[in-house]
């Protein structure tokens, strides 16, 4: 793939991105830094933390690292104090963590699997936001992470599936609540290769197979996730707000 032009939109902006030490999260943040936002990475582990913030500091990026379980309410306010207290504002929020931790259908999955899946994928993207909302400066923007699975929930992860759908009403009801000063979008990625979906991607077959369901066929990258994450967080979208877009290679989502 061609190597995208990247530009300097977010100079002067600091940015929050929640699971941001591998993969899509990552990627974000990285996007983010190179168009100069300061980034707050955050993980649960102190050790990716650190790894990831070397990663971007390498390429000439402002970071900051806080540890960070999105379901910890200390952890939560500990991220945004710490951002606060070295950036002195946050403009961008990005909330990108999530759990599938089971298989199957609705009616199978077990009341603990429901719990986690409410929990990480829903709960804790509403109290990471209750939290944010006090520092976010007017022009921010928060920019929730679901998935295209959200329309069409998969038979294999349709409770997973449910629980990315709850993400757009959240989007379209923030958007309301949160304007005019700040504006609420959603990504909804299709099928990315990353740790997340592992056992997916790593089978030929199977990735094969997930190819043809796009219209391009091929799978996403985690940096056309990145590029579409930093428009809906710039000022390019400075006119849009409670809108899902769709990055999914044409997967089937809705009209
Ligand atoms: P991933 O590669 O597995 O990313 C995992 C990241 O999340 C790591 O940095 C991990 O670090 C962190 N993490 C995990 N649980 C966390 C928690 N409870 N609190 C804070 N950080 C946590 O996942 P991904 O594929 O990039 O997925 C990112 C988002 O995209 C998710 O919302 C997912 O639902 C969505 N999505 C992914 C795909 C796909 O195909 N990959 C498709 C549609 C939507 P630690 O282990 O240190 O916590």
């Amino acid at each position: 793939m061609a190597k995208t032009k990247i530009g300097k939109r977010f100079h002067g902006k600091v940015a929050i991105v929640t699971a941001s030490t591998l993969g899509i999260g990552f990627s974000i943040a990285e996007r983010l830094g190179l168009e100069g936002a300061s980034v707050v990475i955050s993980s649960r582990r102190q050790k990716n933390v650190d790894m990831a913030v070397e990663k971007l500091k390498i390429q000439g990026i402002e970071a900051l690292g806080v540890v960070c379980h999105v379901s910890n309410a200390e952890q939560r306010k500990n991220l945004f104090d710490r951002t606060v207290q070295k950036y002195g504002k946050i403009d961008v929020v990005v909330s990108n963590a999530a759990v599938s931790p089971s298989f199957g259908s609705i009616l199978q999955t077990q009341e603990s699997a429901i719990d986690k899946l409410w929990e990480v994928n829903v709960k804790a993207a509403i109290l990471l936001l209750k939290d944010a909302a006090p520092h976010l400066q007017k022009g921010s923007a928060v920019v929730l992470i679901s998935s295209v699975s959200a329309y069409q929930s998969p038979s294999s992860w349709a409770m997973y599936g449910v629980s990315k759908t709850a993400l757009l009403g959240l989007t379209k009801a923030l958007a309301a609540e949160m304007a005019p000063d700040t504006r609420v979008n959603c990504v909804a990625p299709g099928l990315v290769p990353t740790r997340f979906v592992e056992y997916v991607t790593k089978d030929h077959a199977v990735r094969e197979e997930n190819e043809e369901k796009t219209l391009l066929k091929r799978l996403g990258t985690t940096e056309d996730m990145a590029a579409a994450t930093a428009f809906l967080a710039s000022d390019d979208a400075s006119y849009i707000t409670g809108e899902t877009l769709v990055v999914a290679g044409g997967m089937p989502s809705r009209l």
